[in-house]
């Protein structure tokens, strides 16, 4: 494993635990956010922490508890918590120019070449880049209103499962219910179909002999005239669902959405902001499948942790005029310097074999090996460092249990390693660590997991 470059980055004793956590410091913070903030607040309600450092992918508390972190900020942290290389390259343009709204300059220019250059192969000679707003659900709702303003169409598909943000188009392709009967669609015409969720197969089908019925059920919708569902501006699409459940659909599925979308004039919206910028072994999940997308959002990760939001577009839909979308922060200048570095650093250390290898040789068998011994792990899936681990009452039934996947996320983070839950029924917990692990940290962090899930299925 060629980890050694990675080794310096994190905390050299993670993972250290010297008070219980959460400790009385990490306590005292939470309740005073808790009194403080929006009660919209949301990780530390299930990871009552309060951290204090971050270095590669190891976290440290306001205890001094030191953390292996499988979460990386909600896969934001590819290159690592406080990357040496990215530090630096902020912190010179810190010094020199730090907001310019979309005027050129230097790092823009340079970070739009690395950018183009990196793109999937097809759409990096026909693409234009877009900066927009600095999160992800800035990238949607640029997205969607690019679409609709070039097909000057109403309607948009998105899959079950499918996480797209938080702000009103985004939320609306968000398939999550609690969310819908809440907060009510805040766009209009939005319809879901079935995502290659092949675990639980919605058509009664197994993988790889099922014809991908989930797929025809796309093609149905928009070729029968009854079915409800208009010709949409656009469709959304996750290459690897990510708060779906870490859910990695066949190469097959993605290019039948591809062909379908195609034979329909329809833009396909291809969501990198999370399986993106080489979480999954590639550096965009489109290339599992060789998928060209029209449209591709990119966020999280492209900035080393300084908030960046990037629409790439086909040349042929930036038909809009100047002006058309405005905004203050479009592409904050140090957030752009620290994506100039991110990006030199994952191409310097070909990035994405790294997480490959990783996720093949020692996530995926060691976790198979775990369900093999475990009554309640249902399904162990991902690609790269993006995997789920699936928790059912029974094998048989696979009914979800969403209590269990919590009391194992927190024996995790007593033992000292944090994870996130997530998936349809939030009974899976997932594993997006920082891209920097080392093969070592890989190895204790999965450790900790089976001790802890076995602890608590021995409570059962
Ligand atoms: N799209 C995907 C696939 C995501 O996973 C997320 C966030 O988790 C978003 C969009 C929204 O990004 P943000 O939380 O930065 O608004």
């Amino acid at each position: 494993m060629s980890d050694k470059k990675f080794e310096d980055l994190h905390f050299p004793d993670a993972p250290r635990i010297v008070v219980k956590p959460p400790g009385p410091n990490s306590r005292d913070m939470c309740q005073r956010q808790d009194i403080l903030e929006s009660a919209a607040v949301s990780y530390p309600k299930a990871v009552p922490i309060a951290f204090e450092e971050g270095r590669g992918a190891t976290l440290k508390d306001v205890d001094g508890n030191v953390y292996i972190d499988f979460f990386a900020g909600a896969g934001v942290l590819n290159v690592g918590h406080c990357n040496p290389e990215v530090v630096e390259a902020a912190k010179q343009q810190m010094e020199k120019l730090t907001h310019c709204l979309d005027f050129p300059t230097p790092v823009r220019m340079k970070l739009t070449e690395e950018i183009l250059a990196l793109l999937p192969e097809k759409l990096r000679n026909n693409a234009k880049i877009f900066f927009v707003a600095p999160t992800g659900s800035d990238a949607v709702e640029t997205a969607i209103k690019l679409a609709k303003f070039n097909t000057r169409r109403i309607g948009m598909i998105s899959f079950e499962g499918g996480y797209h943000g938080m702000t009103a188009g985004a939320l609306t392709l968000t398939a999550n219910k609690e969310f819908k009967k809440k907060f009510m669609p805040m766009i209009p015409e939005v319809h879901f179909v079935p995502y290659a969720y092949c675990y639980r197969c919605i058509f009664g089908k197994e993988y790889p002999d099922c014809d991908f019925e989930c797929a025809k059920y796309l093609e149905h919708v928009l070729e029968d005239p009854d079915s409800g569902v208009v010709e949409p501006a656009a469709i959304i699409l996750e290459a690897v669902q990510g708060e779906g459940g870490s859910i990695p659909a066949p190469d097959k599925f993605i290019r039948e959405i591809r062909r379908i979308a195609s034979e329909h004039s329809i833009p396909l919206i291809d969501d990198e902001i999370q399986a993106g910028m080489c979480r999954t072994g590639k550096m965009w999940a489109c290339e599992h499948s060789g998928v060209t997308p029209d449209i591709m959002t990119i966020s999280k990760g492209v900035g080393g942790g300084l908030p960046l939001s990037v629409v790439v577009l086909d040349k042929r839909l930036d038909t809009w005029e100047k002006g058309a979308h405005v905004g203050t922060f479009r592409g904050h200048v140090v957030a752009m310097a620290a994506a100039v570095a991110t990006l030199r650093f994952i191409k310097k250390h070909k990035l994405w074999d790294h997480v490959a290898k990783l996720g093949r040789e020692v996530f995926l068998p060691r976790l198979e090996e775990l369900k093999g011994e475990s009554k309640y792990i249902g399904d162990v899936r991902g690609k790269g460092m993006m995997i789920g681990v699936e928790f059912v009452k029974d094998k048989e039934s696979k009914k979800p249990w969403p209590e269990i996947v919590r009391e194992v996320q927190k024996a995790c983070y007593e033992k000292g390693l944090i994870t996130e839950v997530g998936g349809h029924y939030q009974n899976v917990i997932r594993f997006l660590p920082p891209l920097v692990l080392t093969k070592e940290l890989a190895e204790t962090g999965i450790d900790i997991f089976a001790e802890a899930a076995k602890g608590v299925e021995a409570t059962k």
